[in-house]
């Protein structure tokens, strides 16, 4: 009951960029009982889908796997095949060069 509350909360979400969307896998597994009889469950596990912030790359992480403060965009999220340190890095310089602009500049605040 609880998780359902969560995914349509974070369903809401769904049309904001990076943060794409969350889809569940079923896995099935077979398990042995003592007396032999083969059992069949199933498993759900739940999947968010990313887009990294650095190369654009979508990706999937199991949520259980996630913080889940970081289920928002207000953070980045960088994909395995990037170094978030690199990123982090590069994003810090982006920063910079939007301070040192001059007030004469004519970029549209909009484009910031
Ligand atoms: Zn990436």
């Amino acid at each position: 009951m609880l998780s359902i509350f969560i995914d349509s909360f974070y369903n809401l979400n769904v049309n904001i960029v990076m943060f794409i969307k969350e889809f569940k896998k079923q896995t099935r597994h077979v398990r042995k009982s003592k007396t032999g009889k083969e059992h069949t469950y199933k498993r759900e596990v739940t999947h968010c889908v990313f887009r990294c912030d650095n190369c654009d790359v979508e990706f999937d992480r199991t949520r259980g796997s996630m913080d889940p403060k970081r289920l928002s965009n207000n953070y980045f999220h960088v994909c395995k095949n990037c170094d978030s340190k690199v990123f982090a890095q590069k994003k810090g310089v982006e920063k910079k060069q939007v301070w040192n602009m001059s007030a004469s500049s004519t970029t549209p605040i909009n484009k910031l």
